[in-house]
């Protein structure tokens, strides 16, 4: 019988210290192993991505205390890799790895520091290195317990396309792929790199900041995983932030819907994207601490048997409400269709929209940045009309905050920043 996968994911502060990755190889060891086979799915090393991409900013800038700093990035992992009692060959042979890699990223960021400059796929490359090498700590510390452990860098089999703020991830391609890897590893347990994929010519990219979930999710389908386990730095998903409302409770279960909802507007427990992949074939997603495995986490699933109407509440901050009203948009069709057509040119992304029944309004929310690029794009879309004063005022709110109450149904309220 083919055996069944489980997936698990740690993120950055699961893995912020050689402490925390015993307590990760632990976990993982501790697993029930008959008939099964284990993906572990990580993210860097707490703060490391933030640090890379600093690190890039510094040369474009040509700020001279970024070696300075990717000497410190370095030597934490270094220090790292001599604090997990590997034996002697396997901890030289992965500090030879990390420092072949930091050459390879020195000249690179040695490259940006002349250009000026450096693309999107540059920071991509940059900024994956920090799943590559935290992969690599993870599988050898297993395989110093014993474990039958191999690691997979996600760039070899998981092919997107990034499309603007997200991506689109190639199923047919990379599950060829993955059939190909599997065909030649047999280890019980595969450490694989969460947050990086590659693109169709074969070049490294990411699905985004926060999208090591993602990627969990992604070879949870993928492996037709039994059950995905995100394990994080809190009991589960709970009805606020805990960390800004110490009596938030605890859920026990929530809807695929519920937790999609929660996580786009908010919920940093889980990126927004994490529930699609599972969907299809429905694979229950658990999110734990790693700090407390005993305790029975969130259970993220098509149904839940929870009768409470409301499941949580989420904040975005920093927004712009934009209001568009003119007498000269009743009964107009297509009004919408233009204003955000000409917002998706500028590459806007709006977060939420109301429109007056008498659609003599239309009021929608921005990220605040972008407050001013849309206050010009909409009246340039609606110059004709303003100069005919059928659209009266195009209105910016700023210093605002979303909050969502998440439950069966969804419900939305504004409020100004205090
Ligand atoms: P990881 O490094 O494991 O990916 P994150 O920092 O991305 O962890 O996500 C965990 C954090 O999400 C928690 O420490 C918590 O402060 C925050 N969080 C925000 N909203 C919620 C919520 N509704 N329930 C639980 N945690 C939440
Ligand atoms: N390390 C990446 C980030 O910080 C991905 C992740 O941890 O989810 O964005
Ligand atoms: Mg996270």
């Amino acid at each position: 019988m083919e055996p069944i996968w489980n997936v698990h994911k740690f993120g950055g502060t699961s893995v912020a210290s050689a402490e925390r990755y015993r307590k990760v190889a632990d976990i993982l060891t501790s697993q029930p192993r008959e008939g099964q086979r284990l993906a572990a799915v990580v993210s860097a090393m707490s703060k490391v991505t933030d640090e890379l991409i600093a690190l890039a900013e510094g040369a474009v800038t040509r700020d001279e205390s970024y070696p300075a700093r990717f000497n410190a990035l370095k030597h934490r992992h270094l220090d790292t890799i001599a604090e997990l009692s590997l034996s002697e060959t396997a901890r030289l042979d992965l500090t030879a790895i990390i420092e072949g890699d930091c050459k390879d990223l020195s000249d690179i960021l040695r490259g940006v520091w002349i250009a000026k400059s450096y693309s999107e796929r540059v920071l991509d490359l940059i900024s994956g290195y920090g799943e590559v090498w935290s992969a690599q700590l993870l599988c050898a510390l297993l395989r110093s317990k014993g474990e039958d452990a191999t690691w997979l860098d996600a760039r070899q089999v998981l092919v997107v396309e990034p499309t603007g703020r997200t991506v689109a991830v190639d199923w047919e391609v990379s599950r060829v792929k993955i059939a190909a890897w599997l065909a030649k590893e047999s280890a019980s347990l595969v450490v694989v790199t969460g947050f990086v994929a590659s693109t169709h010519d074969g070049v490294a990219t990411t699905l985004k900041r926060n999208g090591s979930d993602y990627s969990a999710s992604i070879f949870g389908a993928l492996l037709k995983a039994a059950a995905i386990t995100i394990w994080t730095d809190v009991d589960g998903v709970y009805s606020a932030d805990p960390r800004l409302v110490p009596d938030a409770v605890l859920s026990q279960e929530l809807s695929y819907q519920e937790a999609s909802e929660l996580a786009y507007f908010g919920a940093k427990v889980v990126h927004p994207s994490t529930m699609a992949p599972a969907i299809a074939d429905g694979i229950p997603i658990w999110i734990k601490n790693t700090f407390r495995p005993e305790i029975s986490g969130t259970r993220i699933s098509r149904t839940t048997s929870s009768n409470q109407p409301v499941k949580g509440f989420a904040t975005i901050e920093n927004m712009a409400l934009v209001n568009v009203e003119g007498t000269g948009m009743i009964g107009v069709p297509g009004v919408a269709f233009r204003l955000f057509g000409a917002l998706r040119e500028v590459d806007v992304s709006v977060v939420m929209i109301s429109q007056a029944s008498s659609e003599h309004s239309i009021c929608f929310a921005v990220p605040e940045k972008q407050a001013e690029l849309v206050k010009r794009t909409v009246e340039e879309a609606f110059f004709a009309e303003i100069h005919r004063g059928q659209v009266q005022s195009v209105s910016v709110a700023m210093s605002c905050c979303i909050l969502a109450v998440v439950g069966a149904v969804v419900f939305w309220q504004w409020s100004a920043r205090a």
